[in-house]
């Protein structure tokens, strides 16, 4: 790795004898450790408060985030995040609750969840939903499972094979395998659209289902979807939506009605909750009214009606043939506090223009990169668009050059080599926060970088060079991993 400018490490920083603190005297009486759990001796930094401040403040400020610039990550849905929704999470009503208290004191926390099942189930169409699920994959793997519980229980143990489009995200081949199943790969055709040949090869008794991701990964809403999804519910099985894409159909299209069975939705994405870095995230699945008996549990419920004189009590209930209950506890509730806050602050129209701008945004990027940058599927895109940056008059320049340089101009990189069936892949999704003037000034530095790719290729190669530490270098850093230096 390379270093463009000076960052000092806390040990390098130490000076002997410097500190911060002074513990209290203790009044409790030393206790006798035994000697071989005792250290000879143990390397701390000695720092002031100061130092430790200036440090620490210092490096968040190299950190890069959706609050400092743009971060055009495809997939990741990485748009601004409103801050009442933290503000809301943040309640003490909310953050101060335990999850073991009789419902009875947290009918409060109970009737958000309730309503965002709601919510949630008006948006896509279906019946039920479960909050439960930690994260995208977290909701895969749980509506998968409903998918082997339901085929289990009508004795259709050879219904071993999910099919997968060969543009799907790694966690939908990596959920269907925890659930066991064999994975079958779908061609994607020149139209970037199910191949419906290649599906109907795999269209037999041995069908368990299918996941499809819509609009795809290749940002396109696919125009064989109805009759994919007729051809899966004819051969016996279910249909999966990946619903991480969400974004791009609130309130323009309902995944029950184009006939998905079960989907998960990515509250972190779609609803504007922080995320990256590992979470939290929250994962809702939901689904059909065939399947609701098997979802993950405990879901918020109405266990005694409204009466004249009181409101409805609120608590929970595990569906009957529930597939168990996925994670500790009723899900990650303050991120499902702030995608409430989040619904409850658009309605029902902001959410459609959501949809509306993302789509657009993203087409007004794909247009006026395309005459500069190789556009494989050239059509109409949803929420986002992928480049593929062979240059035959450049053919050292590769787009994970171009994703470097885009640092130095200060934009975060789109995402990269995803899907792998566009060889070099920039995926770009610039979501519906951006201005015009800053989607103005990304088209800038993208057309400024094609032009350098062809002029003075070297200048990617190198890149990035303003930034704190230049390019890493990726096989040493997976092959000889170092976490504590
Ligand atoms: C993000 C994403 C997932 C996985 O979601 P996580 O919350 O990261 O587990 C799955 N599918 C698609 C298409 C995604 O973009």
């Amino acid at each position: 790795m390379m270093m463009n400018r000076e960052q000092k490490t806390i040990f390098e920083l130490s000076s002997e004898g410097r500190n911060g603190f002074r513990f209290p005297k203790s009044d409790v009486k030393a206790a006798e450790l035994p000697n071989d759990l005792m250290r000879e001796t143990l390397p701390l930094p000695e720092l002031s408060e100061m130092d430790v401040v200036r440090h620490y403040t210092r490096l968040s400020a190299l950190n890069y985030s959706v609050d400092t610039g743009f971060y055009p990550l495809g997939s990741c849905t990485m748009k601004y995040n409103p801050k009442i929704c933290e503000k809301a999470a943040r309640f003490s009503g909310f953050s101060q609750l335990h999850p073991l208290q009789p419902v009875e004191t947290v009918q409060g926390a109970l009737l958000i969840l309730y309503e965002m099942q709601e919510i949630l189930q008006e948006i896509s169409g279906f019946h039920a939903a479960s909050l439960t699920p930690a994260a995208g994959a977290h909701g895969e793997f749980s509506g998968v499972k409903m998918i082997a519980a339901y085929h289990n229980q009508r004795d259709n143990s050879r219904r071993k094979v999910m099919l997968i489009p060969d543009s799907a995200h790694g966690t939908n081949p990596a959920s269907s395998v925890m659930c066991g199943f064999r994975v079958q790969p779908v061609n994607t055709n020149e139209r970037g659209n199910i191949d419906l040949k290649s599906l109907a090869a795999y269209c037999n008794d041995e069908l368990a289902g299918i996941m499809i991701t819509n609009p795809n990964t290749l940002g396109l809403f696919d125009e064989n979807l109805i009759e994919a999804i007729d051809m899966v519910h004819q051969a016996g099985g279910l249909v999966y939506g990946d619903g991480a894409n969400m974004n791009a159909l609130l309130g323009i299209a309902k995944p029950a009605e184009l006939g998905f069975d079960v989907m998960h939705f990515n509250l972190h994405k779609t609803f504007a909750t922080p995320h990256g870095g590992g979470g939290p995230g929250a994962g809702a699945v939901c689904c059909t009214e065939r399947l609701r008996d098997f979802l993950p549990g405990p879901i918020a419920a109405v266990i005694e009606p409204a009466t004249d004189e009181l409101p409805p009590l609120y608590g929970w209930k595990m569906p009957e043939k529930s597939i168990g209950q996925v994670g500790s506890f009723w899900g990650h509730f303050d991120v499902i506090v702030k995608a409430y806050t989040y619904c409850l602050m658009l309605g029902r129209d902001g959410l459609k223009r959501v949809a509306e701008f993302a789509t657009l945004n993203a087409n007004y990027l794909m247009s006026a990169l395309k005459d500069v940058y190789p556009l494989p599927y050239d059509r109409i895109c949803m929420h986002e668009f992928v480049l593929d940056v062979k240059w035959p008059d450049a053919p050292d320049v590769r787009a994970l050059d171009v994703a470097k340089r885009l640092m130095d101009y200060d934009f975060h990189p789109p995402t990269n080599y995803f899907p792998l069936i566009v060889h070099e892949a920039l995926m770009i999704e610039p979501t519906e926060t951006e201005s015009k003037q800053t989607l103005d000034l990304f088209i800038e530095a993208m057309r400024s970088i094609a032009k350098e790719a062809h002029e003075q290729p070297e200048l990617l190669h190198d890149a990035p060079v303003n930034t704190p530490f230049g390019r890493m270098d990726e096989v040493k850093a997976a092959k000889d991993l170092k976490i504590t230096e």
